[in-house]
Parts: C-alpha cells; structure tokens; sequence
C-alpha cells in the first residue's frame, strides 16, 4: 500500500517537471549614462511609462520622472552609491503601489510599502500611488463635522468632513501638535487615520507615533514616513502613497482623516529632484509643475456621493513659513488650492496662548455648514467678541481710565482667551465645547484672571462631569442644544457661582 502511493507520487512529480515550461519574458535593457546624488540618466531603453519602475543591475529600484525617446532620467529609492555608468536597468512594465486594507492599520510604512515598524508584513493588495481624482459628479456638498477636540478651531474654524484644511506657521508653533491631537480626537468615532510624515527627524517621527500609541490611537491609523535622511524620491512619494492608503477606505464608505506634515519639505525634495534632472527653474528655484504637485494630490480628498459609497476624505496638510510670510511661493499655492487655513503665530506662542490660532487670519471655507446645531447655537458672536476684544484691549494698554462697561468687554474677553488656551492631547468632546461656551456667555469665566483660570477651569470641567452628565449626554448624542437642557444648564452653572 505505502509503495503504491510513493509510485504515484513519483510519477505525478515527473509528469510536473516535464510539463514545466517557463514562459519567456521580454525585457529591454538599457544602459546608465551619468548617476548622482540618486537622479540618473538611461539610455536604450525606449516606450517607458511615466512613473514606471526601473530595475537596476544589484536589484536597486527607480522610477522614471523624465521620458524621451530612447531612453529616461530617473531617481532611486535609495543605495544611491551603488548604481555606476555602465550599468544595466529594465523597465519593470508597472509603476509605484503600496499595499493598502485593514492590515496597513497600526503600522509604520515606507512610501513604497516596506514596513518601518520591524515587524512581518504580508500585503493583502495594492493601490497604485497616483490616482484620479474623484470627479465633479462623484462628490456631495461638505456637511458634516470632523471635531478636531480643540475648542478655538471647532468653535470658530470648522472642519468638514471632506474638507481640505492648511495648518500654516512658523517652525515650532504647535502645528503638528493640532493635527495629532485631531487624529487622537477620533478615538470611537469610526475615523480611519492616516499620518504623512515627509523630511522630517527620525526622532521627530518616532515621538509622534509614541503619542498616538499613547493615546490608543495607533488602532485606527496608519503611518507613512520618509524621513530626511530618506532619498528625495521617497520623500516626493510618501503623501500619494498615504493618500492611496486613505483613498481605499474611503472607498469602502468609511471617514478618513490624513495629515500630510509637512507640503513645503515635499516642495523641496520635490525641487532637487528637478533640478537634479535639470528641469528649468522658476519663482524660488521651484520647477513650473509645482502647484500641479501640491493641486493633484489635495484633490483626492473629498466627500463622496452616495452612489459612490459615501465615504469621505479630510485633508489637514501642513506648511511651513518663514518668519510669518505666508504670502511666500509654496504657502500662497497651497493657501489656494485649500477649502480654508489655520494660521499658527509665533508670538502668540510664546506669549502662552496655545494653541497659538490667530483667528483673523484663520478661515473655513465650508464653516457653519459643518458644524452641529449645539455649536451653531453658542458659537456665533465668538469672532466678533475677540476681535473687538483685542481691539479695545490695545487702547487699554495705555493705562487710562477705563468706564465700567469698558472693563468688563475686557474682563469677559481676557476670560475668552483664557478659555481657549488647551493644553496637547487634551481634546474636549462636543459637549463640554458646548457647555464650556454657554458658561462663557453667562459670564461664567469674567474676571477670573489669568493666573487663577487653570485651576477655576479644571474646577468647573469636574462640575461638568459630575453635576452635568446628564445634560452633557443628551448633547453627544443628539449633537443638539435643546431650550429644556440649555435652561438647566444655566441653572446649574448659577449654583456653581454660588459656590466658588
Ligand atoms: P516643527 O516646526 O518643528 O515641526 P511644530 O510647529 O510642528 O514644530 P510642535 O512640534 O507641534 O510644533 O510643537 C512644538 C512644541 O510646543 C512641542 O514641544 C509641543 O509639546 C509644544 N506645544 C504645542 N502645542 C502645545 C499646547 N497646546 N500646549 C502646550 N505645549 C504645546
Ligand atoms: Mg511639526
């Protein structure tokens, strides 16, 4: 019996091996020209894709960004010193993918879908990096919220889901803070989260996915990092990949919130690589397709309609200026090509207001359409309120007298500004939003002072919790302000004065 099944083995191997064949691959080899600094020039190797990967001799990959007849300029991923004139390349036929699905959540990737993380990864399929844009039909009107938790940005500058949101400021202003705290925020929302980090330190990236392990957020999001010490080409490529990441959920009906931190570092490896091909140089030394680079990528984020699924894509990306300009090159193209800005001052920093939003010169373009009835209903002077606070408070600075109703414009404006400081991942949810600036327009937070209003704050958010819970449900859940809840609410906030 064991015999029988061991011939039979035997001949089904045989028979295997002998109808084995191997279908012979074509392939065109070319030849390096000149190599440096990871930009090459092919020859001989005629008919490539825009984009296609190259493969060169020693297994090193490519992709091919200049095209002419006979032949291609390249840039490579990395090894750069290890591709000499002389050497042979293929064309690979496709072009850059990166894996996406359910198991890219929680993991750290390269933009060409290596895992960062050391731990084992098995792709389940693959998006191309570059994809078409959803169309004019394809998409519905922004109206629903995407709460980021911080109450000045929820409060004044709402975010739609869909929407395309500029973080802009000066270097160390908090503005990667704003766009990891809203991906903490998202915790038991159903929002998939996507985090672009693009030439930025290692340890600047490392400290970031810290924070969001921290917060429980590593579950629901994924990471893509090219670091500085990444070739350009990777760094060009790491917000399509992410964006191909988040594209694919959103096909699947689900939110999607991705931050591409930051645009104006992608700019830049963006410019070497081009002059490294030596593409003519414009405004800046930045190539003329330099808004078509920043312009295709942001409009990939949006809302679907319901025939397409549903789903919805939030951009936050983010920019760096120098010195407050922000009527520079790559701010002004992306301050264009967004739905709104977020514009973080150094001197507020500094000055302890933090998050340090300048509120006149932030805007949503989408705005009041995203917000939940329970905001519209204690939002609406809030602008108006600040502005002419800051306006009476210059004249104040004089040190003349000021008339009663005067001072207590300030009072209640110095107790807005108070209220607005929020410390990092420290996001409030909708309800204490709510009932924290319901509180404000009861006077609730005039006259504190500065230096008490930490204490006074935390005191009345534990009153919240305690003594509101009630209250503070029916506007999660419903995301509504009814009369009933609003009066208790104020009823409430009177006892509480009673006692402080
Ligand atoms: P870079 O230009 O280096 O990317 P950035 O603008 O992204 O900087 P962050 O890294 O977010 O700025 O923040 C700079 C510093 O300010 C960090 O040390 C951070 O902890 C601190 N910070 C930011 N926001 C707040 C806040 N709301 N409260 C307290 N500290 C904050
Ligand atoms: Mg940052």
């Amino acid at each position: 019996m064991r015999q029988v099944s061991e011939l039979n083995i035997s001949a089904f191997l045989k028979q295997k091996i002998e109808d084995f064949s191997v279908a012979p691959v074509e392939f065109v080899r070319g030849t390096v020209t000149t190599s440096g600094d990871g930009v090459v020039r092919v020859k001989d190797l005629p008919r490539r894709l825009y984009g296609e990967l190259l493969e060169f001799d020693g297994g090193v990959m490519g992709m091919a960004l200049d095209l002419d007849e006979n032949g291609a300029g390249a840039v490579l991923f990395d090894s750069a010193d290890e591709v000499k004139v002389g050497d042979g390349v293929r064309g690979t036929g496709a072009v850059a993918e990166i894996p996406v699905g359910n198991n890219v959540l929680g993991r750290v990737l390269d933009p060409i879908g290596r895992a960062l993380d050391g731990a084992p990864f098995e792709p389940e399929r693959y998006y191309p990096v570059e994809r078409p844009a959803p169309t004019v039909t394809d998409r519905r009107p922004v109206d629903k919220p995407m709460q980021t938790g911080i109450l000045a940005i929820d409060s004044m500058i709402p975010i739609g889901r869909g929407q395309r949101e500029l973080i802009i400021g000066d270097r160390q202003t908090g503005k990667t803070t704003i766009a990891v705290d809203s991906i903490l925020n998202q915790k038991e929302t159903g929002v998939i989260c996507v985090y672009c980090a693009i030439g930025q330190k290692a340890s600047t990236v490392a400290q970031v996915i810290k924070t969001l392990e921290n917060g429980g957020a590593m579950a629901y999001t994924a990471v893509v990092a090219a670091t500085a010490s990444d070739s350009p080409a990777m760094q060009y490529l790491a917000p399509y990949s992410a964006c191909s990441i988040a594209e694919y959920f959103m096909e699947q009906g689900r939110d999607v919130l991705i931050v591409y931190d930051d645009l104006s570092k992608h700019a830049v490896a963006y410019r070497t690589i081009s002059l490294l091909l030596h593409r003519p140089p414009g405004r800046e030394a930045y190539p003329g397709d330099v808004f078509y680079l920043h312009s295709r990528l942001l409009e990939r984020s949006a809302c679907l309609s319901r025939g397409r699924g549903g789903g919805s894509l939030t951009a936050l990306p983010i920019v760096e200026t120098m010195e407050n300009n922000i009527s520079a090159f790559i701010p002004t193209n992306v301050i264009s090509i967004t739905d709104g800005q977020i514009y973080l001052e150094s001197e507020l920093f500094h000055s302890g207001v933090r998050p340090a939003v300048n509120t006149g010169l932030s805007v949503s373009r989408v705005g009041r359409a995203a917000q939940t009835n329970a905001m519209k209903k204690v939002s609406g002077t809030l602008r108006i309120d600040l502005s002419q606070y800051r306006e009476m408070a210059v004249f104040a600075r004089f040190g003349s007298d000021v008339d009663p109703a005067t001072k207590k414009l300030l009072d209640k404006g110095e107790g807005l500004v108070n209220l607005f400081k929020q410390g990092k991942s420290s996001p409030y949810p909708l309800s204490r939003q709510v009932l924290l600036l319901l509180a404000y327009s009861q006077d609730m937070f005039t006259g504190v002072g500065e230096k008490a209003f930490p204490a006074y704050l935390a005191r009345f958010l534990a009153f919240l919790s305690e003594q509101c819970a009630d209250l503070c449900e029916v506007i999660d859940e419903t995301g509504d302000l009814p009369d009933d809840v609003k009066t208790k609410a104020e009823e409430r906030f009177k006892a509480f004065g009673r006692q402080a």
